[in-house]
Formats: C-alpha cells, structure tokens, sequence
C-alpha cells in the first residue's frame, strides 16, 4: 500500500483547521462584541439539529447516531446545570455523557453502514431511550424516593471520578477514535479516506477537547458545536465525493470530466480508452470479476504520467486528460499506460471458483481463448491478461474540448479496428 505522506494529510486540513479556528475563537471571546457573543448559546442547538436533519436527509445511519448522541449529552448537561452549578446531577450527567457519547459512536462505526432507515432500527431507540431513562435516574439521586445514593459513591470510583473525564470515559474514547482511524483508513483503489469517516474521528477529537476542558467557560458548548461543524462539513464533503467520484473504482466520473472540460486552456491532449473484449470477459467470468478488472485497470490509469487525469468515463471506458500538454507527450505517456496494463498480470479473487469441468476449462482461459497462468497463482487466485485500446487527440484552435475527447473516441475507433491493444491518433 502506498500511503504518501501528502495524501494522508490533505484530508486531515479541514477539520484542523476547524478546530484551531474554534480554539482561537474562544480565546478572543472576551474582545468580541457584545452582538456576537449573544448568537453564541444558539450554536450547539443549530449545529447539532441540522446536522441530524442533513444526516436523516442523506440516510447516513453513523452521523445520525453521532448526532444525535451529541444532542441528547448537551441537552443533558444544560438542563443539570440549570439545577445548581457543580452539583451532584451535572457531575452525573458529566460522567455519563464521556461514557455513552463515545460508547454509542464505538457501536456504530463497528457496524456496517446501514443508513437511517436501517432494518430493526427500533434496537437503536430502545438504547437511546434506556440511556437517557438511566442517567436521568442516576442524575436524580438524593432528590426522590425511587432514587437511591449508592450513585453519589460510585462517582467517587477511581473509574469514574471526574473531572476531568474519568479514566472510563478515556478509554472509551480512545478506543473511538481507533475504530474512527481505522475506518478512515485509506485503501486502494480510492488510497484516500472517505470524509465521512474522517469527519468521526475528527468529531471524537473535539468532543474530547470539550470535555476535557470543561471548566473553561465557553469550552464545552464551543467544541460540541465545532464537533457537529466538522460531521456537517465530512457530510458535505461526502456528498460531492457521492456525486463526482465513481464509486467502484474511485476515480473521478463522467461529471467531474464534463465540469473540467470547458476550463481547459488552448493547449491540451485527451484520450478515450477502452478495455479490449470487456463483453466476453463478463460472459466468461461473471459480472463480479468483471468489475474486479475495472478497479485494476482503473488503478493503472490512476497513475498515468505525463500530467494526465484519469476518469471514468461510463461503463469499460475512461478518459483521461492532458492539461497543457502536446499530443507527443500525451502519446509517451498513453504508450507507457498501455504497456503497464499489458503486461500487469491482473490477480483475481476467484471465490467462486468454478464447480464442474467444463466452466473449469473456460476459467482457465483468457477473453482470447488463450489459457492463463492460473496455474501458477495460488488457488484462490487467477491471473488474468487484460488489454486496453487508446485513442488519444490534441486541442487546436477550431475544436472546443468536447470536440477534441470525440475526437479522442474516433480514433479510439482506429485503435479497435486495427487490431485493438494499441494507442491511435
Ligand atoms: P471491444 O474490444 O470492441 O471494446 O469489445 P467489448 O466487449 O469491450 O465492447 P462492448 O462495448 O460491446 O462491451 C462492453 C461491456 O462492458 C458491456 C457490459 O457488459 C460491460 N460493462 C459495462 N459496465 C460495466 C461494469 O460496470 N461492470 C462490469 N462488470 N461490466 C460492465
Ligand atoms: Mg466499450
Ligand atoms: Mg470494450
């Protein structure tokens, strides 16, 4: 796995820079007029509940539950306050929020995504319910019958004694903060995070700091609304990911090559490229290793040189651009492309390794009919020869960037009757 060091930091900006900005902005408080600070006590509510509205609306099951266990611990501790500052209902509800904040946010990055509307979500009501019913009851100690005081010696346990969060609270969210990490870690092909996931460890992050220092005034509701800015901002950030990267092999699609297209300047080579016999290759092995090829191929194109952008362009075909660079260049750098991919065996998962003689033979041939080197590969394994036809077209002063990339498409014609595998102009 490449991870670059570049790579790893770009998606960290945004939300550092939010929270040193949320830093910073606390510590210039006292200097603010007076007409900002009163907008200050509405900002949790407004962050937190649009963000569990955008998160509803965008059927995002893991910032819903963020959300709105962000909500329910900053309800929780405003009410507590209002009851008498630093008295033993704050210190509980305290103690119950840096447990059950990072407990509930540990629960849903362990499951899968299922979206809001998830099957048998009723599961997760009950727990939010049962959550609130028990701090309520913990937090309401001394003042009724029902309640007991055996509460007031068990904030004392060295577990759970506060302030600042208790070592429990601490390890719970530490070990959100992995399972964010470890969500967040990139893979191939996409080798970049997804800002969701990033956005929920940043959110641990800040709800840490807001917890941590919640005796400094203003600290707590500042950094439980900057966690709420950072999910809103990773939702955003998600959704034009959604919208302009292909989600099968992660590179940008047909919208974010339309929208560069008329940006381009006078000078510019494009190619159109097309995977050789893609029909009979899903015939042969199914549409899942099919798709298995596209991410390699993909994964290829993706480090196309010569300043060459990959894309998706729809099905089997991508296209890829050449900002400011000559058709010779452009021609160096598809030639080394198509080589690569040539001669890059494509290792397969077969899970579905075939079951009788006959679909044997035909998986242990090529699209050709050529047999591969299945053979050699372990057994769960295949691999596979796959070819590309590249036709490639350079701007000049009569064509518009849409009719260069047709350009690029017809004499992608060229390559596939000249015998396919090969760069045409
Ligand atoms: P040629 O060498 O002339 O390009 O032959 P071809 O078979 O590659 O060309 P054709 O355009 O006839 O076939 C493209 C096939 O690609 C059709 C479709 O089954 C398949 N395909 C398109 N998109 C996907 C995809 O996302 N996943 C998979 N597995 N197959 C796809
Ligand atoms: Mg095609
Ligand atoms: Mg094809």
């Amino acid at each position: 796995m490449q991870l670059d060091l570049l790579r790893i930091a770009r998606p960290l900006i945004v939300p550092a820079a939010i929270i040193i900005g949320t830093a910073l902005t606390l510590a210039a408080v006292p200097a603010l007029p007076r007409s900002l600070a009163t907008i200050f006590p509405a900002l949790p509510w407004l962050a937190l509940v649009t963000g569990t509205g955008l998160s509803v609306l965008f059927n995002r099951g893991r910032a819903f539950i963020a959300f709105v266990s962000l909500l329910a611990a900053y309800a929780g501790i405003e009410f507590s306050a209002s009851l008498g500052p630093q008295g033993f209902p704050e210190r509980a509800v305290y103690t119950a929020i840096t447990l059950l904040v990072p407990a509930n946010i540990l629960f849903a990055l362990v499951y899968a995504e299922r979206g809001v509307y998830q099957h048998r979500n009723y599961r997760w009501w009950l727990i939010a319910a049962a959550e609130i019913v028990v701090v309520a009851w913990v937090a309401s100690a001394g003042r009724n019958p029902l309640s007991g005081t055996v509460w007031q010696s068990l904030l004392e346990h060295w577990l759970l004694s506060s302030p600042p969060i208790p070592l429990a609270g601490r390890i719970l969210i530490a070990a959100a903060f992995v399972a964010a990490v470890w969500r967040a870690w990139p893979v191939p092909p996409a080798n970049t995070p997804r800002p969701l996931d990033v956005g929920m460890a940043s959110l641990v992050a800040s709800f840490f700091i807001a917890c941590e220092w919640y005796g400094t005034p203003g600290a707590f509701s500042a950094f439980i609304t900057t966690s709420g800015i950072l999910l809103l901002v990773a939702l955003t950030q998600e959704s034009h990911r959604l919208a302009f990267y292909d989600e099968l092999t992660s590179l940008p699609g047909r919208r974010a090559l339309e929208e560069r297209l008329p940006g381009l300047g006078p000078v510019c080579a494009m190619a159109m490229i097309d995977v050789d016999h893609f029909k009979k290759f899903n015939d042969t092995h199914g549409h899942a290793i099919g798709d298995q090829v596209l991410k390699l191929v993909a994964a290829r194109l993706a480090l196309v040189t010569g300043g060459g952008i990959a894309y998706r362009y729809g099905g089997e075909e991508f296209a890829v651009l050449f900002p400011g660079r000559s058709l010779d260049d452009a021609l160096r750098a598809l030639e080394e492309l198509r080589a690569s991919i040539e001669g890059y065996g494509m290792k397969i998962r077969s899970d579905d390794r075939p079951r009788d003689s006959q679909s044997g033979s035909l998986r242990r041939t090529d699209v050709n009919g050529n047999a591969v080197r299945a053979d050699s590969a372990p057994s769960a394994y295949k691999v596979l020869g796959v070819t590309v036809s590249i036709g490639v077209a350079e701007r000049d002063a009569a064509l518009n960037p849409s009719q260069v990339l047709r350009a690029a498409d017809q004499a992608l014609y060229r390559a596939k009757s000249a015998g396919r595998n090969r760069v045409s102009r």
